[in-house]
């Protein structure tokens, strides 16, 4: 559900094997490339926690973030009629909860690889009937 990255902040008298490694992003904690150097090292989490509510027959909602290789989504039915939700991740992956009873909930999981942080794009859209509602939850 998590995952981080690491930057190299090299000293301004570091050695140029040193300065190479400044500015970039390494999915795993990148080894010294010599004893003693004093370069700092920074741990970043990325991740992301979002929510929201669609209401009722064309809403839709869309969230581009960056987080890492995998994320969650998760639909609950708000009530008071049968109702779901339609998510589409990356313009063509597309997951249908059905129609869910009210206070039913569906999750789904995406991942894709690549170099961390990853951009997403999630595009959620109601389905069901009129003057209902449908909760989702994007983690990752
Ligand atoms: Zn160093």
């Amino acid at each position: 559900m998590k995952g981080y990255y690491w930057t190299v902040h090299p000293k301004p008298n570091a050695c140029d094997k040193c300065k190479a490694m400044a500015g970039l992003k390494y999915i795993s904690e990148p080894e010294r490339p010599h004893p003693n150097c004093k370069c700092e090292i920074k741990k970043h989490y990325i991740g992301v926690n979002i929510m929201g509510v669609l209401d009722g027959y064309g809403s839709r909602e869309t969230h581009s973030f960056s987080t890492g290789q995998k994320i969650v989504v998760e639909v609950k039915n708000l009530g008071p009629f049968l109702s779901g939700a339609q998510v589409q991740v990356d313009g063509d992956v597309w997951r249908d909860t059905g129609h869910m009873y009210p206070g039913q909930s569906r999750s789904f999981e995406f991942t894709k690889f690549g170099e961390i942080p990853l951009p997403w794009v999630v595009m959620l859209m109601y389905g069901g009937a009129d003057n209902s509602s449908v909760q989702y939850f994007i983690r990752g």
